[in-house]
């Protein structure tokens, strides 16, 4: 007996489908966290499962945009939402498919799909990266599974003992094709006489930050979730913008989201078009010491938290207290299976 599984892209233009044996379910599925999948998709990681190529058809009308990140590996991403859809040998001999654009919304539960069993290419992050805050018990390989496991002491270390706030200086950053970059500078020790930067920096010139597990944050990107810095855009500035895509995610709210229309990256969300703050990706920062710059703080009310009772069923994110602000807890509850 073989299960269909089906998914897409954000928009709904780009569609796919594949079969599986039912006798091989869950899937195993892994977190990269390699330089080429963080920047192609603009979140930490990207998790995927190996789809039998045979049986992989795409099933939409929408656009998919094939980007060559290395000589090795080919990504697709939808050219009007940019979600990051898969990546394949462009051999026609494998194709890994990103889990987070699986259809999960008609009851189908996760857990009968998926099962993660490990990371790899965690060498490519800082001291562990976001490994050490996805506290899964899973086994992480310094790069593919036969280069051994990650075993530097450094990613048991609180990273709350190594910032050392500064001020001046800039944060540079952008997507994997170079089509998008930018500088954002640190807010000026006078922050707090500015009526625009009082109302979003944070003690120590910090921007606020968040993870968010929203299920459109999810989708747009095809991350498993996203951590987004909140910068005020006047001190932000791009160099170059040249392959810039705005999506609009929301039939009701007036907000945009951008991405690159060649590399697929996501790199900003902002509420409404000229809004004065732009929430932008902190996995397309280039500084691996962008935590001296952030500032972890709670959801907005209205937003869900993560608390107590939450802390075990999603998997041990954030488990500390200060690195425990995550958004829509919810939304990600779904998608995290029991260890
Ligand atoms: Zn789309
Ligand atoms: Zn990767
Ligand atoms: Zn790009």
């Amino acid at each position: 007996m073989s299960t269909t599984i089906q998914g897409g892209c954000h928009c709904g233009s780009v569609r796919y489908k594949f079969s599986v044996e039912s006798s091989t379910l869950p899937l195993d599925a892994d977190y990269c966290h390699c330089d080429d999948c963080r920047l192609t998709i603009g979140g930490f990681c990207g998790l995927y499962v190996e789809a039998p190529v045979a049986t992989f058809t795409l099933t939409g009308t929408g656009a998919l945009v094939r980007y060559n990140s290395s000589s090795r590996l080919t990504r697709t991403h939808c050219s009007k939402c940019g979600t990051s859809i898969t990546a394949d040998d462009n051999k026609g001999v494998k194709v890994s498919v990103i889990v987070s654009t699986f259809d999960l919304f008609s009851g189908v539960a996760y857990d009968s799909l998926v099962k993660p069993v490990y990371h790899i290419f965690v060498k490519d992050t800082w001291r562990g990266g976001v490994t050490t805050i996805i506290d899964d018990g899973l086994p992480r390989y310094k790069a593919f599974k036969q280069d051994g496991l990650w075993m530097d002491d450094a990613v048991t270390k609180s990273p709350s003992e190594e910032i050392q706030p500064t001020s001046g200086g800039e944060i540079t950053g952008g997507c994997h094709c170079k089509g998008i970059q930018f500088t954002v500078r640190r807010a000026p020790d006078t922050w707090a006489d500015d009526p625009v930067l009082v109302k979003w920096i944070k003690h120590g010139n910090r921007f606020s930050a968040i993870h968010c597990f929203c299920d459109t944050c999810r989708q747009v990107s095809g991350a498993p979730f996203w951590t987004w810095a909140f910068v005020p855009y006047k001190l932000i500035t791009f160099t170059s913008n040249s392959t810039e895509r705005i999506y609009r995610s929301s039939a009701t709210k007036p907000c945009e989201r951008r991405f690159c229309g060649t590399c697929g990256c996501t790199f900003s969300y902002t509420a409404s078009p000229g809004f004065e703050m732009w929430d932008m990706s902190v996995a397309t920062f280039d500084q691996t010491k962008v935590e001296e710059w952030l500032s972890f703080r709670p959801a907005p009310a209205g937003e869900d938290l993560a608390d107590e009772a939450l802390g075990s069923y999603i998997h041990g994110w954030l488990d500390s207290p200060e690195r425990r602000p995550i958004s829509y807890a919810v939304d990600g509850e779904k998608y995290n299976p029991t260890p």
